[in-house]
C-alpha cells in the first residue's frame, strides 16, 4: 500500500480512531491509545508506540500514516523565536515560526501557523505573497504544524513535558480566510480538551480583510481573537499595499468588523505595519484614530521588517515612537509590538516557502 492509499489518522480525533480500530478488527481501546501517542507525545511512527504488540505495529504502519511534518531545517534568531521549514507529504514546504515567552521563570511558546503553501491575496510588501500560491492546506496539515514544532521543541529542551505551545496564531503563510473550512476545523481539534487542549481564547485568526470570512467567524460562537492587517486608512493606499481591499473597500471592512463585534462582543486587533514614507506620516496617524477609537480596538504597531527585493523600507526608531505616542495620546489602545525574529527572516511578511542558499 502506498502513502497515498493509507489512512490519515491525523484527521481523526477520539471517536473516528476507535472507529478506525474496529473497522480493522482491533479493540476500540487501541483507538484512545494511538490518540495520546498522537496528540499527547506527538509520535508519529507507529513503530514507536510501546504499548501497541508488534503485530498491531506492523499492521498499523501498513493500514495508516500519521503525517506530522518533517522539519527540514531550522534557523534560531538571536532572541529565541525559531522558524521551521517544514515538508508536507506532497512535498510542498511551509514555514512555521515559535515565538518564546516568559513569566515567572517559566517559558511557553506561541506558534505562529501557515494556512496555505504561498499565498494568493499578493500584499505588495510580503515576500509569501510575491512568491505565489500552490494549495490550501488541510485541517490536520495545521494540526501537524503544531505537533511538529512541539516534537522538535521538547527534543530541543530535552523536555518530556507536554502543552510547551499554549497560543497559536493563523499568521503564518496564506490567508485564513480563504481557506475558512480547514481553519476552523483546525481551532476544534486544537481546542479538544482530550488533544492539544489549547484554549479557544489563546487562538488567533489574522486576515487581511476577507469580509466574507469575517461574517462566517462573527456566526461561529468561538472565543478566538480576530486580528485585521488594516496597513492603510485610505483606499488608495489599501487597493495598492493589498490587493483584496479592491474586493472589499475600508467602508465595507469596518462594517463587517462593527457587526462582527456587536455579535461577539469581543474586541478586535488590528495590526498596521509602519511602513516609511508610505503610511508613517502625521496624517496617516490621525486617520488611523479616527478610524480606529470608536471601535475600542486593541493597535498593534509593527515596525515592518524588510525583505530583499522589495522596495519598502523601516522607519526609524524615532518615527515610530512618534507614530506611537501620537496614538497613545489620543486614547488608542495602542502596543508597539517587540518584533522577533527578524534576523531569522521570521518576521511578520517575511516567510516565504523555502530558504535562500
Ligand atoms: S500579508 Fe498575509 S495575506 Fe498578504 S500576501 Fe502575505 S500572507 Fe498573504
Amino acid at each position: 500500500m502506498n502513502m497515498k492509499t493509507k489512512t490519515e489518522l491525523l484527521r481523526m480525533g477520539i471517536k473516528e480512531l476507535e472507529d478506525f480500530m474496529d473497522s480493522i478488527g482491533e479493540p476500540r481501546y487501541r483507538g484512545r491509545q494511538v490518540h495520546k501517542w498522537i496528540y499527547k507525545k506527538a509520535v508519529s511512527s507507529f513503530y514507536d508506540m510501546s504499548d501497541l504488540s508488534r503485530d498491531l505495529r506492523t499492521k498499523l504502519d501498513e493500514l495508516a500514516r500519521i503525517s506530522i511534518p518533517r522539519v527540514l531545517k531550522q534557523r534560531a534568531s538571536i532572541d529565541g523565536t525559531r522558524k521551521f521549514l517544514m515538508e508536507l507529504e506532497d512535498k510542498k514546504r511551509i514555514e512555521s515560526v515559535i515565538i518564546p515567552h516568559s513569566r515567572n521563570k517559566d517559558t511557553r511558546y506561541t506558534l505562529c501557523i501557515s494556512t496555505q503553501v504561498g499565498c494568493p491575496v499578493g500584499c505588495v510588501f510580503c515576500a509569501t505573497g510575491n512568491s505565489g500560491f500552490q494549495r490550501n492546506l488541510e485541517a490536520y496539515e495545521m494540526i501537524g504544524q503544531v505537533l511538529g514544532s512541539e516534537r522538535e521543541l521538547r527534543k530541543r529542551l530535552k523536555s518530556n513535558e507536554n502543552g510547551l505551545i499554549t497560543n497559536v496564531v493563523y499568521m503564518g503563510m496564506g490567508e485564513p480566510m480563504l481557506n475558512y473550512d480547514q481553519v476552523i476545523k483546525s481551532i476544534y481539534s486544537l481546542n479538544d480538551p482530550k488533544g492539544i487542549n489549547i484554549g479557544q481564547r489563546h487562538i488567533t485568526i489574522s486576515t487581511s480583510g476577507d469580509v466574507r470570512g469575517i461574517n462566517r467567524l462573527a456566526q461561529e460562537n468561538l472565543q478566538v481573537t480576530l486580528a485585521i492587517s488594516l496597513h492603510a486608512c485610505s483606499n488608495e493606499l489599501r487597493d495598492r499595499l493589498i490587493p483584496l481591499n479592491r474586493k472589499y473597500p475600508l467602508e465595507e471592512l469596518i462594517k463587517s468588523i462593527k457587526q462582527y463585534i456587536r455579535l461577539t462582543n469581543r474586541r478586535v486587533t488590528f495590526e498596521y505595519l509602519l511602513l516609511d514614507g508610505v503610511n508613517n506620516r502625521k496624517e496617516d496617524a490621525e486617520k488611523l484614530i479616527t478610524m480606529l477609537k470608536p471601535l475600542l480596538a486593541n493597535v498593534n504597531l509593527i515596525p515592518y521588517n524588510e525583505v530583499e527585493g522589495l522596495e519598502f523600507k523601516q522607519p526609524s526608531p524615532q518615527q515610530v515612537n512618534e507614530f506611537y505616542h501620537y496614538l497613545l495620546q489620543a486614547g488608542v489602545n495602542v502596543t508597539l509590538r517587540e518584533e522577533k525574529g527578524a534576523d531569522i527572516e521570521a518576521a511578520c511578511g517575511q516567510l516565504r516557502a523555502g530558504y535562500r542558499k
